[in-house]
């Protein structure tokens, strides 16, 4: 059997082993930290769990294509149930809106907030038609392969070239469709999903919606963590190694052939490498390119986040995912990507996954991750930051839901931009690699594949097609179309 070695356990990193296990190869996972995952972590403390990282699930397919490579049901491993409502709006002059999975529901739920019924649809049926005609093209090949343009996917995607809105921002298109509805934050907060600000990311994004919108929002029952060691547990059954406590430091090459990689103590011989490391940690550690990182580190980074973790001694009205707005959205993206600091107003998330999973907390409590979107980190004094964060969060949560928080947290922990950087080796703390804020930004992403070396090829969040589960997952396809 050939040997590929997986460089880092991120989700991107398990789903090409998968891939490679399937096609015969003898794989190995070699992962820095002592447990897989990367930014998808969990921790448990006083009777309550805590998913660390993403909380948002859609598309369960991909996981799904993942256990029929080996003929296996995704059900066996995982449990998922689709959510009623995607999320519960909270809007500063105290208007609530539901966005109920149910279409129509979801279009009376807007009808009570003064938007027609038909501007919504017909805004969600334009997203629909556009990511059904160009995912294939942009998130399921690779960009960087002429025969992508002049294959199947390339001549689907000419169909809605015209209707893409590259040159608009995100906002400006909601403005322009919405008025001065509600809806244009509500949809504007879809650019966050990739790390992006609306006010400058193309209004191509706005096709996110149309994943939670139209095609469901789902968790799985034993929470988020649980996509991952269901996917750890098959990876094993298939024959997969993961070595944990295992950093890589170098490549091993012969002319245009990595031919190993190197850690502290040990060469591994491969015959294919695929890094699942972020894209310009791997060209400033572990294929040293001033070239390439110079590149990459003038590029915008994509924003990263502060939370806060806490127990609670309550059962409160919320649901699994609930964002409570500040007054002025668009400063916090000022914040995010020009001052690099938090505004004074901030946009607060809550996820409760113990809504859906009774054990993630103790009776009659609930475990909130509590989160804010958080500037990359360029060494702000971040325990500064955390608490006038931490302030605004509790005055923000106090007024909205009329309650009080301290009283009721039992349990805290906090996750700083700079602890992502340093517990996943995310540069800069970034969640998504680089900021989609740019009409380009698709292209400019590293390929899945190196064009120096032949074997080398690339996965997850920081190279094409981009951040998030379901990119990542589409990423280790994208490279095993291209293995033999
Ligand atoms: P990563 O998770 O980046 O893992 C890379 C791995 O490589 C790490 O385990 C790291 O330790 C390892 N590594 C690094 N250097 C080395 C080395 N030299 N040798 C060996 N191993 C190494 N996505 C969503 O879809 N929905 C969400 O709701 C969402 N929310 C998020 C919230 C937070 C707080 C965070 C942090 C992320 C969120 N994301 C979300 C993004 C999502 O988590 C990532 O896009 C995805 O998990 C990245 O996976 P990856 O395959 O790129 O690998």
């Amino acid at each position: 059997k050939k040997a590929a070695i997986i460089i880092g356990a991120g989700i991107g990193g398990i789903a090409a082993a998968l891939r490679l296990a399937a096609k015969g190869y003898d794989v190995s996972v070699l992962e820095k930290n002592s447990e897989a995952g990367g930014k998808m972590a969990q921790f448990t403390q006083k009777g309550y769990r805590f998913d660390m990282g993403p909380s948002l699930f859609t598309l369960p397919h991909l996981v799904e294509e993942l256990f029929a490579l080996f003929g296996k049901r995704m059900e066996d491993y995982l449990g998922v149930v689709e959510l009623p409502m995607t999320c519960n709006y909270f809007f500063p002059d105290g208007k609530i809106i539901k966005a109920w999975s149910n279409r129509d529901k979801f279009l009376d739920e807007v009808q009570n907030s003064g938007v027609s019924r038909q501007v919504v649809e017909e805004y969600l049926e334009k997203q629909s038609f556009l990511y059904t005609h160009t995912a294939d093209f942009f998130l399921f090949n690779s960009i960087h392969k002429p025969s992508t343009f002049v294959g199947d996917a390339g001549k689907k995607s000419l169909k809605a070239l015209h209707k893409l809105d590259v040159f608009t921002s995100m906002h400006q298109r909601n403005k322009r469709t919405f008025g001065e509805s509600y809806l244009v934050r509500l949809f504007d907060r879809y650019a966050t999903y990739n790390g992006s600000d609306p006010y400058r990311a193309p209004a191509t994004l706005n096709m996110i919606a149309h994943l939670e919108h139209n095609t469901g929002a789902w968790f799985p029952k034993n929470g988020m963590y649980g996509i991952l060691n269901a996917l750890k547990k098959l990876a094993e059954e298939e024959g997969v190694r993961f070595l944990f406590n295992t950093e890589v430091i170098g490549l091993v090459t012969s002319g245009r052939e990595v031919t190993g990689v190197r850690t502290g103590d040990c060469i591994y011989p491969a015959s294919l490498v695929v890094n699942n490391t972020d894209i310009t940690l791997f060209y400033r550690d572990i294929l040293p390119n001033n070239n390439k990182l110079r590149k990459l580190m003038k590029r915008e980074r994509s924003s990263s986040a502060l939370i806060f973790y806490w127990g609670m001694k309550v059962k409160s009205e919320l649901d699994v995912h609930n964002i409570l707005f500040s007054n002025d959205y668009e400063a916090e993206f000022i914040g995010l990507f020009k001052t690099k600091l938090f505004a004074d107003d901030l946009t607060v998330y809550i996820f409760i996954s113990n809504k859906v999973v009774p054990d993630d907390a103790p009776n009659g409590c609930e475990n909130w991750f509590v989160m804010v979107n958080a500037p990359e980190n360029v060494g702000q004094d971040w325990q500064e930051e955390a608490t006038r964060a931490r302030e605004l969060i509790i005055s923000k949560i106090n007024t909205v839901l009329n309650m009080d928080v301290e009283k009721v947290i039992e349990f805290e922990q906090i996750l700083t931009p700079e602890d992502i950087e340093e517990r996943t080796g995310s540069v800069h703390g970034s969640l998504y690699g680089h900021s989609s804020n740019s009409p380009l930004a698709a292209f400019l992403r590293h390929p899945n594949f190196s064009r120096r070396y032949k074997n080398l090829y690339f996965t997850g969040g920081s190279v094409h097609p981009g951040g998030g589960i379901p990119l990542c997952l589409a990423s280790a396809k994208i490279v095993d179309g291209m293995i033999d």
